[in-house]
C-alpha cells in the first residue's frame, strides 16, 4: 500500500507540473508565485538567490529561448527510446501485429514534421508593410478590438484579433497565444500546424500508452497471475490483487511502468487540451480573445476591468457557422472587410 500512496504522490506531482509548466499560458502566474514564496522565504533565501530565481524564470517564459525546445525532443527522445529498447522488442515476442507497434513511429514522423513547421513558420507577423492589408481582415468590434488603436512598441495600428507578443516583440495578427514548447507565437499564419501537431502529439502519447497497457494485461493474462497466491507480511497465504499486481509489474519492469504512468498523464492532458483547442477552433475564438472574454463576464470592480468594457458587453463577432470556423484554422481568413461594408 505504501508503494500505491508513493506512485499516486508521483502522478500527482507530475500532473500538477505538466499543468504548470504546458498548459497555464499565463506564465506571469508561475512568475508571481514564486515571487509570492521568495518573499515569504526571505529570511531563508538570500536576496541575490531569489533575484537569480526570478531571472531564471525570466529568462525561462519571457524571452526567447530553445530550452523548452531541446527538453520536448529529449522527453520524446527518451519515451521513444524506452519503447523501441523494451516493449517493441517484448511484443515481437509476443507475437503483436506489426502495424501496431509501428504506429507510434509513424504518428512520431508527422509529430516532428508538424513541430518543426510550427516552430520555424511566420505566425502572421505585423510589418508596415502588411499593416494595411491586416487591418481590412477582421471587423473591429469596439470592446475587445477598438479601431484607431496603435502598439506603443511597434508603432503600428493594431488590427482586430491581433495582438503585441512580449516575447518575441512584434505584432501578431489573430494571436492565439505564445508556445514555449515552440519558441513561438501561434497566430492565423501557423494556427493549422500548431493543431495537427498537438493531434498528432496526442494521438502518440495515446498509442503508445495503449500498446504498453496491452504489453502488460497480455503478460498478466499469459503468467496466469490471478490464479496464484503469495504469502503476506503475517505469513498468511493471500490471493493476487491489483495492487499486488501493480507493484510487482513496477518491480519487474519498473522502466516501462514509469513510462506508461507518464505517457497516460500526458495523454489526458494533452486531450483535454486538444479538447479545449477545438472548442475555441468552433467558437472562432483565440486563447487570448477567451482570456480576455472572461474579464468582460466576471463580477470585478470598475477599476479593474478593460476601459472599453465599462459601456459594453463583449460578443464574439467572429463566430460564423461551425464548418466556417474550423475552415478558418486552415485558410486563414483573407481581406475582406472593406468588400462587406461597400
Ligand atoms: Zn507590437
Ligand atoms: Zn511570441
Amino acid at each position: 500500500m505504501d508503494f500505491l500512496v508513493l506512485f499516486l504522490f508521483y502522478l500527482a506531482l507530475m500532473l500538477i507540473g505538466v499543468v504548470m509548466i504546458c498548459i497555464c499560458p499565463e506564465m506571469h502566474y508561475v512568475t508571481g508565485l514564486v515571487r509570492g514564496r521568495t518573499q515569504i522565504f526571505s529570511c531563508i533565501i538570500s536576496e541575490c538567490l531569489q533575484q537569480a530565481i526570478l531571472g531564471l524564470l525570466h529568462y525561462l517564459f519571457h524571452t526567447r529561448n530553445y530550452i523548452f525546445i531541446i527538453l520536448h525532443l529529449i522527453l520524446q527522445g527518451a519515451i521513444y527510446t524506452e519503447y523501441t529498447w523494451e516493449i517493441f522488442g517484448y511484443c515481437q515476442e509476443l507475437e503483436f501485429s506489426l502495424c501496431y507497434l509501428i504506429l507510434p513511429y509513424l504518428l512520431l514522423i508527422i509529430n516532428l514534421i508538424f513541430f518543426t513547421l510550427t516552430c520555424v513558420s511566420n505566425p502572421g507577423t505585423i510589418t508596415k508593410a502588411n499593416e494595411l492589408l491586416f487591418l481590412k481582415v477582421y471587423e473591429f468590434d469596439e470592446v475587445m478590438f477598438p479601431m484607431n488603436r496603435s502598439c506603443p512598441t511597434c508603432d503600428l495600428r493594431k488590427p482586430a484579433r491581433s495582438k503585441h507578443c512580449s516575447v518575441c516583440n512584434r505584432c501578431v495578427h489573430r494571436f492565439d497565444h505564445h508556445c514555449i514548447w515552440v519558441n513561438n507565437c501561434i497566430g492565423a499564419w501557423n494556427v493549422k500546424y500548431f493543431f495537427l501537431y498537438l493531434l498528432t502529439l496526442t494521438a502518440s502519447a495515446a498509442s503508445m500508452a495503449v500498446v504498453s497497457t496491452v504489453f502488460l494485461v497480455q503478460l498478466v493474462v499469459l503468467s496466469d497471475m490471478y490464479s496464484k497466491t503469495y504469502i503476506d507480511d503475517l505469513g498468511h497465504s493471500q490471493v493476487i490483487d491489483t495492487v499486488f499486481l501493480i507493484q510487482y509489474l513496477f518491480l519487474t519492469f519498473p522502466r516501462i511502468v514509469f513510462m506508461l504512468g507518464f505517457v497516460v498523464v500526458l495523454s489526458f492532458l494533452l486531450g483535454g487540451y486538444l479538447c479545449f483547442s477545438l472548442y475555441l477552433a468552433a467558437t472562432n475564438q483565440t486563447t487570448n480573445e477567451w482570456h480576455k472574454a472572461r474579464a468582460y463576464c466576471q463580477p470585478c470592480h470598475p477599476a479593474s476591468r478593460p476601459p472599453s468594457a465599462k459601456s459594453h458587453v463583449y460578443q464574439n463577432i467572429y463566430s460564423r457557422r461551425l464548418w466556417s470556423n474550423l475552415g478558418e484554422i486552415f485558410l486563414p481568413a483573407a481581406a475582406h472587410y472593406d468588400r462587406k461594408k461597400k
